[in-house]
């Protein structure tokens, strides 16, 4: 991460509102570089001296009575009005309590019966958590100029760079014959665990392929709906999950993943 970014992070860092690759990252960069971890004491002196009981001001008591003196001048006849109202119904409280747990019983049930009805009224589930993830891995890739840890167009050299780096060693293809050449790879961070990074072009256009193992994922491939301008595909293949997004078209983007599995399919390699 770069100094810039980093320092463009660190209100958020402070404030506990990054996810966890970024934040990794953050804290990676800051063990390394003085400078960024000086800006980050002095955000944190201030929010000391922000908080200091010496800046808070309690307004006082006599200010409160004017308020609700004037307030009751403003409007003699409510003031009047209710304490006898409330003294000639009092009789009535528990019933009126009464109606308004049972009224409050109806919203909470309307709540839990709309929870389960309206899915976008949900939290997201794990599945958005992790698209959200993928694609914010994506586009920091691109803006961060960390798109490649290893720049090489062979798979025989990308793969191997992998190994002692992962726990797992991602299966890598090439597709230059077919216009989508490989051009690197990088370690990402996902769902909280190292991920792989291939990197593949589409003339101008890069995609990120992310790759990890899981055991359980289902065979079918997933086409997510476009977000922000970019495309996703998720699917599994030999136990482990690819998640491929990008901002080429959806077509493009099936017809690469559609090549990438057909390559993978001989077991020759
Ligand atoms: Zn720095």
């Amino acid at each position: 991460m770069s100094c810039k970014l980093t320092q463009r992070f660190v209100p958020g860092y402070l404030d506990g509102e990054l996810d966890l690759s970024r934040t990794i990252e953050m804290e990676t960069h800051l063990q390394t570089c003085g400078e960024c971890a000086r800006e980050l004491d002095r955000l944190q002196a201030l929010r000391g001296t922000l908080q200091h009981s010496s800046l808070a001001y309690a307004a006082p008591e006599a200010l409160r009575e004017r308020i609700q003196s004037s307030l009751r001048a403003s409007n003699p006849a409510a003031a009047a009005e209710r304490p006898s109202g409330w003294n000639a119904f009092q009789f009535l409280r528990p019933l009126l309590l009464l109606r308004w747990a049972g009224a409050f019983a109806v919203l909470a049930l309307c709540a839990v019966v709309a929870l389960q009805l309206v899915p976008g009224l949900r939290g997201p589930s794990s599945d958005q958590r992790l698209a959200a993830e993928v694609l914010t891995s994506h586009v920091r890739s691109l803006e961060a100029n960390h798109l490649m840890d290893v720049v090489s167009t062979d798979q025989h050299t990308v793969k191997p760079w992998f190994d002692g780096k992962l726990d797992f060693s991602p299966p890598v293809e090439d597709l230059a014959s077919d216009g989508f050449p490989l051009v690197g790879g990088r370690l990402d961070y996902l769902e909280g665990r190292e991920v792989a990074a291939l990197v593949y072009q589409r003339r101008k256009h890069f995609i990120n392929v992310f790759v990890w193992p899981d055991a359980l994922g289902s065979s079918s491939t997933q086409t997510l709906a476009p977000q922000q301008g970019y495309n996703m595909v998720r699917w599994s293949r030999g136990g482990f999950q690819f998640w491929a997004v990008s901002d080429v078209s959806a077509q493009d983007l099936a017809e690469f993943v559609r090549l990438l599995e057909a390559h993978a399919a001989p077991e020759s390699k």
